[in-house]
């Protein structure tokens, strides 16, 4: 079976396929960019300077 020490990983990278690389943005609807951070997952528009956090990886 899988090695058992990956599995958490694994995991946080199946969340992360389940966003949307890019979303509209609800200020100016440009398109937001999916970016990462140390501990934490955000949409930034480029145009508006908005940043969206979604998800935090623990
Ligand atoms: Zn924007």
């Amino acid at each position: 079976m899988s090695n058992v020490l990956a599995e958490k990983d694994v995991a946080a990278e199946e969340q992360v396929q389940t966003l949307e690389h890019e979303m509209e943005c609800p200020r100016c609807h440009d398109l937001m960019t999916l970016c990462s951070d140390f501990d934490c997952l955000y949409y930034i528009c480029e145009d508006c300077d908005f940043c969206l956090y979604t998800i935090k990886k623990d």
